[in-house]
Order: structure tokens, then sequence, then C-alpha cells
């Protein structure tokens, strides 16, 4: 068993952190700090650092003032990290392993108000297993919870208090002597015209879900709940799918997911799960809430085929070809996204805060950029920088010098590679141990490891090279500048007559981002040069190209 000699630390940084949610029963930030505090006065620590994270879910360790304490672990202002429990750093017990194993090689203790630091490896397993099991008691407790739920629902209980559009919220009451009455559901009349409505627009009329946004918008309906006080398409979407209007209720048509397609890109997210996704209608649990009906079935379904007709029919579901879909953004910061109008006549790059502030004008008032153009301009900036000849015997020449050099060396050169070797391969453990820790998927995982396979593949076969090569240096089979030329000649030729897939193909790896006006492209790329001599390099670039 080798123990760990306890070391004796005064300078600490505290923790702390609570969810917005009641889903873990962890108390205020105040008292979980009142009992830190507590702790490090009878162990006469002194604190240096505070680190807060409230509001904050246990269920990403990406947290603001967690961040913050990783990165000062390095500069040694403190000699350890002061936390309630271990499940202040994460929910899951593979993550609080993660930061803790970090934290200890950075030469941080890491200690606990609630339990003991593990000391030797015995009590490591000790403390993982009962991490485990404290993981499996919250999984297990969540699962009563929705079991609980379902139950309720087949009951008749009204789960939300939140009544849809349409009616009021009756809470249940409890009369003396009487038996005990649910919460139920009463009609809105005023509201419920505004339903009555909108089903017969989309049934009788035909009318799409955008038209709708605006004919309530022209006739200054609001919806119940909105920041922006307008309805929103997704809004009218659950709306017309919602069976309470037949007197169907259902629960659990839809459950939440981390959004796919952020609107913003946020570094630090404090819940993650913030789109909603609808299940299949199978999986609905039906109710048993009496809800008293305002549409009638037939017209209910009526306007549901309605819409699946509107959305066969929509422009925007076409699949027009865009090459720059994905990484062209506004100069507002926004997405830009494919349109096109005139029945895909004109395609544009259009930014999205356009379709966001929906019906209400657009604060971003950047024009659209015509697709077809902007496609060929980067294009072309594309193909012409990975065909440059300039470019390539700049290449070319850098390589021969720093092969020259190495060959002057080549042991010692070997010594660096070799310790380089070493050093990636420590590098793809860690993944390899994160994705064992279900941090990611194996999709993640090979993206990750990929190229440090990649680079420990060319180093060995440099090695090999290196070493045969000892003492001779030849470099008169590389390409001359005429060859070079040559070759720049055909892979332009070849590169300009590329469908639009490979094309696509290659704008997916080596563009980053097009920042684009109407007036102005800007590129930010990374381009991967690589020739018939197998050398390889890279080259970042960051172009204006003006628009024609
Ligand atoms: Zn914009």
């Amino acid at each position: 068993m080798n123990d760990v000699i306890e070391k004796n630390i005064k300078l600490i940084a505290i923790y702390g952190r609570v969810s917005t949610s009641n889903q873990e029963n962890e108390g205020t930030i105040e008292t979980q700090l009142a009992a830190v505090k507590d702790f490090s006065k009878k162990n006469n620590y002194t604190i240096v650092q505070e680190y807060l994270d409230n509001g904050w879910s246990g269920d990403s360790i990406i947290r603001p003032a967690l961040d913050q304490l990783r990165m000062d672990a390095k500069k040694k202002i403190w000699e350890g990290v002061l936390m309630y429990d271990p499940d202040r750093l994460a929910r899951r017990y593979s993550y609080q392993e993660l930061v803790m194993d970090e934290l200890r090689e950075a030469g941080i203790e890491v200690l606990f108000v609630t339990t003991s630091t593990p000391k030797n490896e015995e009590d490591k397993i000790l403390y993982g297993v009962k991490g485990l099991f404290a993981q499996y008691e919250r999984a297990k407790i969540t699962e009563r919870f929705r079991l609980g739920k379902i139950r309720k629902v087949k009951e008749g209980h009204v789960l939300t208090t939140e009544a849809p559009y349409g009616y009021h919220y009756v809470p249940n009451q409890k009369i003396p002597n009487q038996p005990k009455k649910h919460g139920y559901y009463e009609i809105n009349e005023e509201e419920a015209k505004v339903v009555k409505m909108i089903f017969s627009w989309v049934a009788n009329d035909g009318l799409t879900i955008r038209k709708v946004v605006r004919k309530l918008q022209e006739l200054a309906i609001k919806p119940q709940r909105s920041k922006r006080g307008v309805w929103s398409t997704s809004t009218l979407t659950t709306l017309l799918r919602n069976k309470a209007y037949i007197g169907e209720a259902h629960w659990g048509s839809s459950y939440a997911v981390a959004p796919e397609k952020p609107i913003k890109i946020q570094q630090y997210k404090k819940i993650k799960k913030t789109s909603r996704r609808m299940r299949p209608e199978e999986e609905w649990i039906a109710s048993a809430i009496p809800v008293p009906k305002i549409i009638e079935r037939e017209q209910f379904m009526r306007a549901r085929e309605q819409l699946k007709r509107n959305f066969a029919l929509c422009q925007r579901n076409k699949k027009n070809e865009y090459l720059l879909a994905g990484r062209i953004q506004c100069s507002c910061g926004r997405r830009r996204t494919g349109e096109g109008p005139m029945h895909g006549k004109h395609l544009y790059y259009r930014c999205s805060d356009r379709v966001l502030s929906f019906p209400l004008p657009s604060a971003c008032k950047e024009k659209g950029i015509n697709a077809r153009i902007a496609d060929r301009l980067v294009w072309q900036k594309v193909a012409g920088l990975m065909s440059s000849p300039e470019l390539l015997v700049k290449q070319v020449e850098r390589w021969m010098n720093t092969k020259r050099a190495k060959t002057k060396s080549p042991f010692a050169d070997i010594t660096i590679m070799e310790k380089e070797i070493s050093k990636l391969k420590d590098q793809e453990e860690r993944y390899n141990k994160a994705y064992g820790a279900a941090l990611f998927t194996i999709e993640k995982l090979k993206e990750y490891t990929g190229p440090i396979k990649e680079r420990v593949a060319a180093l060995e076969s440099q090695i090999i090279k290196a070493k045969q090569e000892a003492g001779r240096i030849n470099v008169d089979d590389l390409p001359t500048k005429t060859e070079t030329k040559i070759f720049a000649r055909e892979a332009q030729k070849t590169l300009y007559n590329l469908n639009f897939e490979a094309r696509r193909a290659i704008v997916l790896n080596t563009v980053e981002k097009v920042v684009g006006t109407q007036q102005q492209l800007q590129v930010y790329g990374y381009i991967p040069v690589t020739n018939h001599v197998k050398f390889k390099t890279s080259y970042r670039n960051h172009r204006f190209t003006q628009c024609r």
C-alpha cells in the first residue's frame, strides 16, 4: 500500500455551487459556505480565494467559477481546495474524479466537509464505490419521481399549474367533510375564441404558421407568456398539436434536450437542455384529466393534415446547394442561413435575426448576400490558395531547409521526436480515460485522437527515415521549382472541375467561418497543403475578398 504523506497545508481556496432547480437537495449557497468556513476555521486553514457557481447545474463541469479555479490551480496561489461535498464538483462521479485528478496533478489537495479525502489506494476504491452508489441513488430517485408523475397523471392529477392557452387552471381545494378534489382546467372564453380562430385559419383557409403569426400580430392578440409579446412559430406548432383541445389531455409529449444548433454560441450555460423535442405520439401518456374540449376532432385532424401539406410545400425545405452553409455568419455575429425566395430562383445567405425576430422587424439591418456570388468568390480564394505555386514553392523550400538541418544532427533530432511521441501518447491516453468515463461519444474520441495518432505515425516514420539517412544528405529527389509549378497547375485544374459535394467537403475541412456583408467577405480558415512528395504543412489564412 502506498500511503500518501499528508501535507501540512494552510492556504486554501473554497468552492461552492448550488443549482437553480430543486432537483438537488442542497440548501442555499449561504448554508453551504457557512459549513465550509466553519470546517476551515476548525482546521486552521486560511481562505485566500472563494469560487462560487450560484445557480449552476451539476450536469456539466463547464462553469465559470470552476473553470477559474482549475486555471488558478496551476498558479500556486493556494495549496488546497475545500468544498462541502464531492457532488458540488459534478453530479456524475466520473466528472468529479476527472476534476479531482487534475487538481491533484497540479499539486493541490482536495478537501471535503462531508467526507475525508482518500489517503491511500484502498480509500480511493472505497471512495469510488461510495460515489457510484450516490450516483445510483440519485438515478433511482429521479426514476421514482418520474414513475410517481406517471401514476399521478393516470389518476387524473394536473401536474403543471400552467394551463394551455385557452384554459384556466383551478387549483385543488380541500373542503372539510368532502372528498378531495383534484385541480382541473376550465375554459378561458377569451382565449378559447382565439384557439378556434387559429384552427379555422389553418384547417379551413389553409394558412401557414407564419401567416397565422402575422394575422395574430395584426389583430394585436398576444400569447400568454412571451418576452417579445408576439407568437412564435414554435408556440403555434405546439398549440396546433395539443390534443387537450379535443378533450384528450396527454403528458410527456416532449422532452428536454440540449439544442443541436444553438442560436447563440455561449461558452457557459446554466442549463444544458434548453430545447424541446417531440416524442412519437404512441409514447404520450394519456391522462385521466377531464379537459373540456374547444375544437371538434374532425377539424383538429384537418388542421394537422394541412400543416403536413404546408411543410411539404415549404420552399425552405427544398434542398438547394449552399457551399458555405453552416460556415457563413453575419457581421452582427449571428448565423447566416440559406434562403431561396422566388421559388429558389435567387439564393441568398440571410442573417438569421430575420427569422428569429419574426413577426417583429429584424434588429440587424444587414442585407442578404447572393449565395451564388459568395460561393464562387470563396471557392476561388480557397482553390487559389490550395494551388498557388508560390505557396507550394515556399513550403518545399521550408521543408528542404528543415530536412537539411535535421540530417546534420540526426541523433539529437531522434531524441526530440521520441519525446514528442511519448507526450502524444500520454495525451491520447487522457482522451481514452475521459472516453472511458463517458465524457463524450466514440465519434468525439475518434475526432480527438485521430490527429494524435496521425502525428505519432508521422513521427515514427520520420525516426525510421532519419536513422536511415543519418550521415547522408540527399535532397536531390525533391521536386524542382518547375516541377512544383506543373503540379500547382494540375491541382488548379482538378480543383476548378470538382462537383458540389467535393467542393463542399473541402470547404468544411478548410473554412472555419466566413463573416460577410454585401460589400465584403472575410474568410477564416486553415488550409492543409499536401502534395506528391508527402510533405504536410499548414497555413493560417485571413483574407479579404471584395464583393462585385
Ligand atoms: Zn445580422
